[in-house]
């Protein structure tokens, strides 16, 4: 009996080393978030003037110590926020891309994390506010963050300047790099909304990369600390976003930070937050970025990592290019006399900012078999006509169609409302709309970049509208009302 006890025992030990040890937080975290989610954040577009009260709570917050390391080239304050008194230190910077603000919004959700009074995630502060020191500069480049632009103001990328330093943001980086001497470096972006984890149809909504110091990739302790801890966060990541965490190209930019503080001694991993479906403004990607520097801070405290080898970091896929806001699938135009299928790539541009309206085209004309389509749709048996956009009229409501219609203004057959499923419409908006003959010539469909809506007819019948990125079905109006 005592034998085969010991025998278990010893099986339970070995299956315990075999398996990496998973962070026992992150499924009670995610489901507490709530509680420390920074209610500030409406949307993406964080700007300078959205983090000064928050930063002036955490100036009177005596756990945590503020400097201002510099000014921005138009003389915004830029600072420099420290939490705990450990011997292990993290640095960690935000926004060195103006536009690039999901990462921004996390560090405020973990600043209330750290300065939370309940018992919740006591012993996971504790570890924090014991072992590690941490230092934030969020919102790096808040000249840009004003513009919701990449660059700096003197629209120089800052993330190519870590050699010259031009730009006092690059300057007050390095300035902040030297004096920290950090053990582990996190290097927060946002990518592309569109990149996917390999050649499938999942957005890459994570990708990581542990940055190469040579051209020749070469793993030393420093870069296999930052692989290592990559597959840890991986490995628990997946539960939640399975097959959507990807790898950043990995090719040596020595202009570039993160590559340049690795070959500096600094452990460095790069997050880049990209996209998730109906999250256009991040708030789930940056509850996952919570997750992941709380599964981090852990981690290095307790040097967790160490029990995770490069496995599923090289099984990460590269990022990959093969995805589309929209693709409309087998679609016919006429040339001439003859009829050709095509399938069409659609981009809705992405909202640079609150004002500007989406700006949507054709991107992409041809075999789209091996692409994918955030949106796609079937439009076997469809001919696609363009009709210029001043041959459309819209119509804020039936009323006013019903008016026109018995005013006799509306030819018939030609007015249309839209209907709801299974098309996809931009939230909140219904469309009601009427088309005059004639439409445009057939040719103008085979044109990148092209904006004009366009029809698609089931014999004569107009069924479907394409304008502004987003494909509507069209019911004839009013006698499919009345
Ligand atoms: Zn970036």
């Amino acid at each position: 009996m005592k034998h085969r006890y010991f025998f278990f025992l010893v099986f339970f030990i070995f299956i315990n080393t075999l398996k990496p040890q998973s962070f026992t937080d992150i499924n009670n975290l995610y489901h507490s978030y709530p509680l420390f989610q920074e209610g500030l954040f409406k949307d993406k577009f964080v700007k300078y003037e959205t983090i000064l009260p928050l930063i002036d709570k955490i100036k009177e917050d005596d756990r945590f110590t503020l400097r201002l390391a510099g000014r921005s080239l138009q003389g915004r304050d830029i600072s420099l926020i420290k939490y705990g008194n450990g011997n292990k230190k993290v640095f960690l910077w935000s926004q060195m891309h103006g536009d690039e603000p999901t990462a921004t919004m996390a560090i405020f959700d973990i600043f209330n994390f750290l300065r939370y009074q309940g018992t919740e995630f006591k012993e996971l502060r504790d570890l924090i506010t014991e072992k590690l020191s941490l230092y934030f500069l969020p919102m790096l480049n808040p000249d840009g963050a004003e513009q919701f632009k990449r660059r700096s103001a003197l629209d120089i990328d800052i993330n190519r300047d870590a050699l010259r330093m031009t730009t006092p943001e690059a300057q007050i980086l390095s300035d902040s790099f030297d004096s920290i001497k950090a053990d582990f470096g996190f290097n927060l972006h946002d990518q592309n909304y569109l990149s996917t984890a390999g050649q499938t149809y999942k957005q890459a909504t994570i990708s990581f990369l542990a940055p190469a110091f040579d051209h020749e990739k070469n793993i030393n302790s420093i870069r296999g600390n930052a692989i290592r801890l990559i597959s840890e966060l991986t490995f628990n990541l997946s539960i939640f976003i399975p097959g959507h965490i990807g790898k950043y190209s990995d090719d040596f930019e020595p202009r570039a930070f993160g590559d340049n503080f690795q070959s500096r001694g600094t452990s460095t991993i790069l997050i880049e937050s990209g996209g998730w479906k109906n999250d256009a403004n991040k708030m789930f990607i940056r509850k996952l970025n919570f997750l992941i520097l709380l599964n981090a801070f852990s981690s290095i405290a307790t040097e967790n990592y160490l029990k995770f080898d490069f496995t599923q970091y090289n099984n990460l896929p590269f990022n990959d290019e093969v995805l589309y806001d929209l693709v409309l699938r087998n679609i016919l135009v006429r040339t001439d006399s003859t009829f050709r299928k095509i399938d069409l790539g659609v981009s809705r541009g992405g909202n640079r900012d609150n004002s500007s309206r989406l700006s949507s085209g054709v991107i992409e004309i041809g075999d789209l078999s091996t692409r994918f389509g955030l949106d796609e749709f079937d439009l076997t048996g469809h001919v696609a006509e363009p009709v210029a956009l001043d041959q459309i009229s819209f119509f804020e409501s039936e009323e006013e169609i019903k008016k026109d219609n018995r005013n006799g203004n509306v030819p018939a057959g030609s007015c249309f409302r839209t209907a709801p499923n299974p098309v996809q419409q931009p939230p909140g908006k219904s469309l009601f709309v009427g088309i005059k003959s004639p439409l445009m010539e057939e040719k103008s469909i085979f044109s990148l970049g092209n904006r004009t809506p366009l029809i698609f007819k089931n014999g004569e019948k107009k069924q479907f509208l394409l304008i502004n990125g987003y494909l509507f079905k069209l019911l004839e109006f009013p006698n499919e009302i009345n």
